[in-house]
């Protein structure tokens, strides 16, 4: 058996995702290789090869459509299948051979040719190693008119290593098998980054040429989104990683959908990452977004809450921020915000809106049911501490607050009623943000105007020193406003 070179899982999602990337390159051209829960393995022989594959599987990661646009073409009838072909034909023929298969294919015009011929590396690699594949080489490129010159850079990088006969200083902290050089942006997606202030604390991480390769494969393991971010569910096992990586969507919305809705109940959340990257010249920025086992079992719990919150999804524009329901909501369970702060942000938004303030739009009714869902998230999250409450209690007050809101229009002029419904939900909501006093005062004056007594079990919970009143009160505030102003 042939020697052969294994890249094993590291607990570093920038290494491990070119473990991830390099098996799909692998897969893609049906490359011989072996793995298992935590490495994959290739014949050393061909690591040539397989780097001259994932050359030219940047041609076909951003897809058909891509190419088709940014080279202006006019052809039809590429089908995947036919491009595959031909970057197959890279396997054993020397890169000029099937890039010129690949200009006729496309019929690229003469001057673009080496433009067409630097594309996977000015369009995958430099977002993630933005130092050798800097989009300012191309003009040298064209005026030596070197049509491999970003070819031959990033097969540079598929240089041999020499073993590590001692363990020193110098061993492939990765590895940990072949001598390496310090780690740097020019050989490690994101390495000296601010973002990774990590490697300034270890100034003598060492990287092997293999290694260092390896992570060329990064990009190839992301999830994109129809954004300019993209994404990773990292686990710490290559099963996982592959299965929850394979999703298809063109938003973060669509992305986190697909995946809570098949996120089984045995799903091991255990060292699962969420990872936004933002791969960007000017502001390169990475997100973690931890991924417990609670959090886990909440998304799967309230798989119907989430997916009306979705249903429910509105644009509102607050003077400043713009809040996207859907998208906010979700990035704030994950990243642990507080859901009841962001219920009572938006109606507070609905009730400006319906006050006339002209600085808030998009505050419909869909809002006002996302604001209700909300609410009822943000008692499911807290479940288990003692101060919050149940489905029941909930429905309890948003039903005392509906009774109200039919006494406030019984016999009076529809405006009138409207209004006065949106000054006693505004009253409610500050009243809770102040105090539990001054809620149960406002409660009291909202129960004398609209002659319906405070049901004699709302006092004994408000009694409770663990009763959370401001969820109580912002059930009311919202049902006061949630049936259309007719009625
Ligand atoms: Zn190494």
């Amino acid at each position: 058996m042939s020697e052969k070179l294994t890249f094993t899982l590291t607990g570093n999602f920038q290494y491990d995702l070119g473990i991830l990337g390099l098996k799909n390159v692998l897969d893609f051209f049906e490359i011989y290789y072996e793995y298992d829960d935590y490495s994959v393995s290739i014949l050393l022989s061909e690591w040539n090869k397989i780097g001259n594959c994932s050359y030219f599987f940047g041609f076909y990661f951003n897809g058909i459509e891509q190419i088709k646009k940014k080279f202006k073409l006019k052809q039809n009838n590429l089908s995947i299948t036919d491009f595959k072909k031909i970057i197959l034909s890279a396997k054993v023929q020397p890169f000029n051979t099937s890039l010129e298969s690949l200009i006729d294919f496309f019929n690229i015009s003469q001057n673009k040719k080496i433009e067409f011929a630097s594309y996977p590396a000015l369009s995958i690699f430099n977002v993630s190693h933005l130092n050798v594949f800097n989009p300012g080489l191309l003009t040298k490129a064209k005026k030596d008119n070197q049509i491999d010159f970003f070819y031959n850079l990033y097969m540079q990088k598929f240089k041999g290593a020499k073993p590590s006969t001692d363990f020193n200083n110098k061993t492939c902290d990765f590895c940990q098998k072949y001598e390496g050089i310090p780690i740097n942006r020019n050989n490690f997606i994101f390495a000296s980054s601010a973002m990774n202030q990590g490697w300034y604390e270890r100034p003598n991480i060492h990287i092997c040429n293999y290694c260092s390769s390896l992570n060329l494969f990064s990009s190839y393991g992301l999830l994109k989104t129809g954004s300019g971010e993209r994404y990773l569910i990292y686990s710490s096992n290559i099963k996982d990683l592959e299965k929850d990586n394979n999703i298809l969507a063109n938003s973060f919305e669509e992305l986190i959908t697909k995946y809570i809705e098949n996120i089984k109940a045995e799903t091991n959340a255990k060292d699962k990452f969420f990872i936004k990257i933002i791969f960007s010249g000017q502001n390169p920025d990475l997100d973690f977004l931890p991924f417990s086992t609670e959090l886990l079992k909440f998304f799967i719990e309230n798989k119907n809450l989430l997916e009306d919150l979705r249903n429910n999804d509105f644009v509102g524009i607050a003077k400043d921020p713009i809040i996207f329901s859907y998208k906010d909501t979700i990035k704030a369970i994950l990243s642990g915000e507080n859901l009841l702060y962001k219920a009572d942000f938006i109606i507070n938004c609905i009730i400006k809106q319906k006050s006339g303030n002209k600085n808030f739009k998009g505050f419909d009714d869909k809002a006002i049911k996302s604001a209700l869902i909300l609410l009822m998230l943000s008692i499911k999250l807290k479940k288990k501490e003692e101060n919050s409450m149940i489905d029941k209690d909930l429905i309890e007050f948003i039903e005392f607050g509906e009774n109200i809101r039919k006494r406030l229009y019984v016999g009076k002029n529809q405006n009138t009623a409207r209004n006065k419904a949106i000054s006693f939900s505004s009253a409610i909501r500050d009243s809770v943000n102040e105090s539990k006093e001054k809620f149960m005062e406002t409660l009291l004056q909202l129960s004398i105007y609209s002659q319906l007594p405070i049901p004699q079990n709302f006092l004994k919970k408000f009694n409770d020193p663990n009763f959370n009143y401001k969820e109580a009160g912002l059930a009311i505030a919202l049902a006061l406003m949630s049936i259309k102003d007719k009625e």
